[in-house]
């Protein structure tokens, strides 16, 4: 797979922060991983004993179920329904919805499913007692106003329209999705402010997975977005720790 040049990355960026979108090609910020090195000295007094061995990082795994996951046969007007696995809804390129669908308790001004919107007030709360802002960018998005975007993407920017979901493939619509930031770096940079830096830490201990991990296009079908988050309740979200792990890897789908 090619990367678009960095100019016309550059130009994207721009465009997609005015039309307030999201999906767009992950060039230079995979910054979000780097973790602040250890400042301390290592002394050769130290005995080669008890902890001196980092902990492990845990390898993202398949979710320990003997079940696969059903077959999504919807079609027509059961699109109105949208694909779930063991309760969890998954909108993608792969599982769409139809234009009928919307959160069945839309609440705020972000009109964000009421689970997901009190779980990102938490998450929200948390972060500025931390000294870090957190701003909705976007919440809940309609099918038409997706389809509206997608199609001046396609108009724009036909070379990266992969880039873009196209109606009924936005996880935006269900109302469990947001885009965040902090009001004032967004796009790739995001990952690398304060609020990008938080939510990557903590953003699983509120219900939240960061839907679209860097390297993972092929699995989700989008590059990498450091500013979309996914609320699928805290439970499940525990078992997403380092933002490695897919929601299709977790549930059997990848
Ligand atoms: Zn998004």
């Amino acid at each position: 797979m090619r990367f678009p040049s960095v100019a016309v990355a550059l130009a994207l960026a721009t465009a997609l922060a005015a039309a307030g979108c999201s999906d767009e090609p992950g060039a230079s910020a995979r910054v979000a991983s780097a973790t602040p090195a250890a400042t301390s000295t290592p002394t050769a007094s130290v005995t080669p004993s008890v902890s001196a061995t980092p902990t492990p990082t845990p390898t993202p795994s398949a979710k320990p179920t003997t079940t696969t996951p059903p077959k999504d046969t919807r079609a027509g007007k059961q699109l109105a329904t949208p694909y779930e696995v063991d309760g969890i809804i998954v909108v993608s390129k792969k599982h769409r919805i139809s234009a009928g669908y919307g959160p069945p308790d839309p609440t705020g001004p972000y009109h964000l499913e009421s689970a997901a919107a009190r779980a990102l007030a938490k998450r929200t709360a948390a972060a500025r007692a931390d000294g870090v802002r957190i701003r909705v960018h976007s919440g809940y998005r309609s099918w038409t106003t997706q389809n509206a975007s997608y199609q001046k993407a396609l108009r724009n920017y036909p070379q990266n329209i992969s880039f873009y979901a196209p109606a009924g493939a936005s996880e935006h619509q269900t109302g469990l999705a947001v885009d965040l930031w902090d009001g004032v770096t967004w796009s790739l940079p995001m990952a690398r402010t304060a609020t990008g830096k938080w939510l990557f830490r903590h953003a699983h201990e509120y219900g939240f997975v960061l839907r679209y991990p860097d390297g993972k296009t092929k699995i989700t079908g989008y590059h990498y977005e450091p500013w979309h988050y996914r609320y699928i309740g805290k439970r499940d979200a525990m078992k997403f720790p380092n933002n490695k792990l897919t929601l299709e890897e977790y549930l059997g789908l990848a």
